[in-house]
């Protein structure tokens, strides 16, 4: 009873702005990482057969979450893999991006050819969430200012991919907050510097998130309210992390 009570208190309706995490609200691109990641691996180990090949789990327990070079290493280091650091333009070029050549076997060369890997599945197309489109459009119909706010580098060509870059002029990324210096989530700052460029207070933004970092950086930023899309992450982990309300999809709203 006091959790229906305080949602609708806290209902998005009230709000002047929604602030959107993308991989998992919008795009369902968190699978594209994994899948990103998967192919690299299986592609590197494959010359190695002394090395137990890549498993599903090795994402969770190695790479998921962390940035990109945190996730390489620790992922070699699973497999008793050092490789040396190398240059950051190694594994930026080639006409394959499957194909590691020997000279890009370093850690800048992996995660570059992740990022390619990445790209090449993103560029091929990503479906949004249809819930969270009409979410989204009903949101911008009631006349609510809305933006994007993720820690990818690659924010800006999955909105492209998914045809949903037209909804949003603000767009705080990877890129965007390393230009500021900002922290990522679970610090709140990136998405209060989403408010400030929408000329909004916190406490008017409504926060979407399906990660549990993203969820505490909502909660620790006293926004309007922070909604909790639960994707995997599991409903009473994302109430725990502070989420003010769970759905399994965003058009429960409507
Ligand atoms: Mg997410």
């Amino acid at each position: 009873m006091t959790d229906v009570l305080k949602t609708q208190s806290t209902s998005w309706t009230t709000a002047s702005a929604i602030l959107f995490d993308l991989d998992g609200v919008l795009t369902p691109t968190a699978t594209v990482h994994e899948q990103a990641w998967k192919e690299l691996f299986e592609g590197f180990l494959a010359s190695r057969p002394d090395v137990p090949g890549y498993r599903e789990d090795d994402y969770f327990d190695h790479i998921d979450g962390k940035p990109r070079f945190d996730g390489v290493r620790d992922f070699l280091a699973s497999r008793g893999i050092v490789l040396p650091e190398g240059e950051p333009s190694d594994g930026t070029t080639g006409q394959d991006s499957a194909e590691i050549p020997g000279q890009d076997a370093t850690v800048q060369g992996l995660g570059n050819r992740k990022n390619k890997v990445f790209n090449d599945i993103v560029s091929a197309g990503v479906e949004p969430f249809e819930g969270s489109v009409r979410f989204l459009e009903a949101a911008v119909d009631r006349g609510l200012k809305v933006s994007v706010v993720s820690s990818s580098r690659n924010a800006p060509a999955v909105l492209k991919a998914a045809g949903l870059n037209g909804y949003f002029e603000i767009v705080v990324d990877g890129v965007v907050a390393a230009a500021q210096g900002l922290p990522g989530k679970p610090s709140p700052a990136t998405y209060q510097y989403a408010a400030e460029l929408l000329g909004l207070p916190s406490e008017e933004c409504v926060v979407v998130e399906d990660a549990v970092s993203g969820v505490q950086a909502g909660h620790a930023g006293q926004f309007h309210s922070v909604i909790g899309v639960d994707r995997g992450a599991g409903r009473q982990t994302l109430l725990d992390a502070g989420a003010t309300s769970v759905v399994n999809d965003l058009d429960e709203l409507l």
